[in-house]
């Protein structure tokens, strides 16, 4: 099993009421991803995009021996705020665009409020049901 630690610099929300005084409004967040692989499958590229509604998780999966036809499991989504405190936990199924496809993809949306996150951890399990 390996593990990625990877960082995202996300640029949060700009004011839109900005004053004249040279003040820049923005911050700039930063949400820890890791990803835990499965035997069989990796996770590779995985984006956050904070959004009114939520934080908003895309990425894909890809099997560690390239090879066509389907790539079962599902990933996990634990999303973590402060003092490591887990905040929502979700399970995203993961499909390919097409049969030809070697990745596939998962989004969701998680329910939370952005600027709240400090670490998303994204595990893949093989099976097709959940063991937790
Ligand atoms: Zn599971």
């Amino acid at each position: 099993m390996y593990k990625y630690i990877s960082t995202v610099p996300l640029l949060l929300a700009i004011s839109a009421c900005a004053s004249l005084s040279g003040n820049m409004q923005e911050s700039t967040h930063q949400i820890n991803i890791d990803k835990i692989d499965s035997r069989s499958t990796k996770i590779g590229m995985v984006s956050l995009q904070p959004e009114e509604t939520g934080l908003w998780v895309r990425g894909e999966v890809a099997r560690k021996i390239p090879m066509r036809g389907p790539i079962f499991g599902h990933v996990h989504i634990d999303v973590f705020g402060e003092n490591a405190t887990k905040l929502v936990s979700l399970i995203a199924n993961h499909q390919r665009p097409n049969r030809q496809a070697l990745n596939a993809r998962f989004s969701k949306q998680i329910p939370v409020e952005p600027d709240r996150v400090k670490r998303v951890e994204i595990t893949h399990h093989p099976d097709r049901h959940c063991q937790s």
